[in-house]
């Protein structure tokens, strides 16, 4: 079945055809690594592994690249302004490269708790300043790059087909360009491919160059890195609506201005998560981490299960009570399919065909991920008369997309000896009519974490989970 994916380049849902026949390469912006991630960062790696599971739920295999920011990306877009790492290690009083290795490692510990699965690499843009160097050096020698006091920038009028992505014309880039325009630069676009240390304040994170001490632009980095891991050319690239208009806008222009050759095929970026209805933001001080979803009692994947209610593109509105809505829906499907382990001895079911399930579910999750969709089914069929072996191979097919470790949780699942005797024993004072007794039964069994329902086909056991 095919697969359509919004692609940013073209403003469509296209069909998605690979370079290569069975292999899919994918590059996912990384975090910047000075803060722990907020769960608008989150939502877009959420999104990254979602779409990596479609694939794979396609039959492709994802060779899947999530860098580390861990240099050179500015508290302001226009190239001025502060390295945020080494901003964050002046507050807090590390050094850069200690609160860049702190924070990679909560941003992988939270995206382990959010059942992403982990990619081919996280490269280090501190790793790779060869490559970039070698990068600088080729657009140098093409002649896209000039040099200014403060480092070696990009010649944006020297690429044709720049602004692309954005949807806008050159002129209203330049018109939208920011205020604090550095008027040694040629075109308010330009951007910096290497910026020099400054002369008055000794950084912490710097390299030798051709050109002079420093470190690289942020840009640069993921042209980089996605070059060397992935190729010239590759499938997908992912961030952030944010960074259509500049840092992906600007990765286009050096890459292909280098190569030659197109950079990526589908451009996929994922809307903002806000919260309360406003931006997230420091100064509002209504930043949340998953950390703070923990500390109020919620799971991390009822978040993740919040998050793939909405679609992608959608803008996401977070609200504790709609966090408390999706654990309430997360614990009730649990305690739903937790009978069908529980219940499986007491009733027959109809042997189900895998693949017409798993047709189902590609015909929803193809149309450019329709998660929200794939979960409205989901209850459908839960809710549905079908019976029990239908119910469990959809919920288990479905999760290899969604990824809420639904086949973990039913794995675990094993009804203790003496509530089964109890149950079969309720079930024969039931048919010699000794109903209060029977009743007497169920709350003891309730008591112990199982509830049982009656039903047509024979009673239903469901965990208890709260
Ligand atoms: P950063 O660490 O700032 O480089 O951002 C990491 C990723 O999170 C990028 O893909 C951003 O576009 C994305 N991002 C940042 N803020 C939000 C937000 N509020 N909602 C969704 N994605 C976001
Ligand atoms: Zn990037």
């Amino acid at each position: 079945m095919d697969l359509y994916l919004f692609n940013t380049l073209t403003r469509k849902k296209e069909k998605f055809r690979p370079l290569k026949d069975k292999i899919v390469t994918m590059y996912n912006c990384g975090p910047t690594v000075y803060e722990r991630p907020h769960i608008g960062n989150l939502r877009a790696y959420i999104f990254a592994d979602t779409l990596r599971r479609t694939l794979e739920y396609n039959g492709y295999k994802v060779k899947q690249i999530i860098n580390i920011t861990d240099v050179g990306h500015l508290t302001s877009d226009a190239d001025t302004g502060e390295d945020k790492i080494e901003k964050s290690a002046r507050e807090k009083r590390k050094t850069a490269w200690e609160i860049a290795r702190y924070f990679e490692k909560l941003f992988k510990e939270d995206i382990k708790k959010l059942n992403i699965k982990t990619p081919f690499k996280f490269p280090r843009a501190t790793e790779h300043i060869k490559e970039m160097i070698e990068l600088i050096k080729i657009l140098e020698k093409k002649g896209y790059t000039y040099k200014i006091s403060d480092g070696i920038y990009f010649d944006t009028s020297k690429f044709k087909n720049y602004g692309e992505l954005s949807g806008l014309k050159k002129k209203q880039l330049l018109a939208g360009a920011r205020v604090e325009f550095n008027p040694e630069k040629r075109n308010p676009t330009d951007f910096a491919l290497w910026k020099f240390s400054p002369k008055d304040v000794k950084r912490q994170m710097e390299w030798p160059s051709p050109w002079g001490i420093g470190f690289p632009g942020w840009h640069i980095e993921c042209s980089a890195m996605s070059m060397k891991y992935l190729g010239k050319t590759i499938d997908i690239h992912t961030g952030g609506i944010d960074h259509i208009d500049v840092h992906h806008t600007n990765e286009i222009a050096q890459s292909e201005a280098a190569t030659g050759k197109k950079f990526v095929n589908y451009w996929l970026h994922v809307n903002f998560l806000r919260v309360e209805g406003e931006k997230m933001s420091k100064s509002l001080g209504n930043i949340i981490t998953l950390e703070d979803i923990e500390k109020r009692g919620f799971h991390s994947l009822a978040y993740r299960y919040l998050v793939l209610t909405a679609h992608y593109r959608s803008e996401m509105n977070f609200t504790w009570q709609a966090m408390e809505s999706a654990q309430n829906a997360y614990n009730l499907l649990l305690e739903t399919i937790s009978s069908f382990k529980l219940s499986v001895n007491l009733h027959k079911s109809a042997s189900v065909q895998r693949s017409s399930v798993s047709k189902e579910i590609l015909k929803i999750i193809n149309d450019d991920l329709d998660t929200p969709r794939l979960i409205a089914k989901l209850w459908e069929v839960l809710r549905s008369d079908e019976d029990l072996g239908y119910k469990k191979i959809f919920v288990l097919e479905a999760d290899k997309v969604l990824g809420l470790k639904l086949k973990e949780f039913l794995q675990k699942q094993k009804l203790p000896a003496e509530i089964k005797k109890k149950i079969l024993l309720r079930e024969k004072l039931r048919r010699e009519g000794k109903w209060q007794e029977a009743d007497k039964i169920r709350e003891e069994v309730l008591k112990a974490g199982y509830k049982v329902e009656d039903t047509k086909q024979g009673p239903i056991i469901k965990k208890v989970v709260n």
